[in-house]
């Protein structure tokens, strides 16, 4: 339930927004007007809100995966997001890698991969980031494009191959538009959070102000459910199929995540990348897939 916590730790960084915690809240003067029930009305019209604004954005057909989303973001502000958010994702893995041929290295294979699949075919700006963190394994992705492998994890992993799997499974990501979907069912839940804040508070001020903020906060505490691992996986082997790679080799990154989890580096991919032992089943099982269809 991480997507929960995350949820709760962003509902406590709203909180402090919504009035100056000392002439708003409970127990504060209020206008003969503004009674319990008054707020009570605010309340419901903001849930209300939240959720006919989720559910009446018109659900968009996935280029890439085939399914609806209900998203709130074209892929103009997702790329906008992404590249407000950039600097602020490297700062927290101590920034890009020192390591210049290194960090050239992997964008030139996601690079690669971009160029030879339909990835290269959308508007997005995609790039490939290596950061200094030789710490916390990991790699990630922000909406629009813009892609981070720490050190940590590019150092673990013995080939261009497995390299690639890695960037291809967050492509996926991206083209799958995972982010976005979160951030729209987000909104519908911080709709639904900020009626019970102002209800609790009685003040709306500072709303738009904190919003800017309170997005980046959500991308950078982003995690993604069991279904986009798997879609991004499906999308993963594809991409490495289509670009020249052994897609095998996202089997053995699995291996190497796996291995790694009893040893001493923190492991972050695996809360933002659950259970890497059911989709290592998955990979080889599309592997298949795709070969029988190409038969
Ligand atoms: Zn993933």
């Amino acid at each position: 339930m991480q997507r929960t916590s995350a949820v709760y730790r962003k509902l406590f960084h709203i909180q402090p927004a919504f009035g100056d915690g000392s002439s708003q809240g409970f127990g504060s003067r209020r206008s003969p007007l503004s009674g319990c029930s008054g707020r009570l009305v605010i309340i419901l019209l903001i849930a209300a809100f939240a959720v006919i604004r989720y559910f009446s954005t018109p659900a968009e057909v996935n280029h890439f995966t085939g399914r609806k989303q209900h998203l709130d973001l074209d892929h103009h502000a997702e790329i906008q997001m992404g590249l407000a958010s950039r600097a602020e994702m490297a700062a927290q893995h101590g920034g890009l890698s020192p390591d210049a041929s290194a960090r050239s290295h992997v964008n030139r294979i996601g690079q690669k991969i971009v160029r030879s699949t339909d990835a290269g075919r959308t508007p997005y700006q995609f790039e490939f980031h290596l950061l200094a963190d030789r710490q916390v394994v990991n790699a990630f992705a922000l909406p629009g494009g813009q892609i981070f492998m720490t050190e940590a994890l590019y150092r673990m992993l013995g080939s261009e191959d497995e390299i690639a799997g890695v960037l291809g499974h967050e492509i996926g990501h991206v083209v799958g538009r995972h982010s976005s979907e979160q951030i729209a069912k987000n909104n519908l839940f911080n709709g639904i959070t900020t009626a019970i804040v102002i209800g609790a508070t009685g003040s709306e001020g500072g709303y738009d102000a904190a919003r800017m903020a309170q997005m980046v906060n959500q991308l950078v505490t982003l995690k993604y459910g069991r279904d986009d691992e798997i879609e991004s996986d499906t999308l993963g082997v594809r991409f490495l199929i289509e670009s020249g790679y052994d897609p095998e080799a996202l089997i053995r990154v699995m291996a190497v995540l796996k291995k790694a989890s009893g040893g001493s580096n923190r492991l972050e991919i695996m809360s933002t990348h659950p259970d890497p032992g059911n989709r290592a089943e998955h990979i080889r099982a599309e592997i298949e897939k795709y070969r029988a269809q190409r038969r």
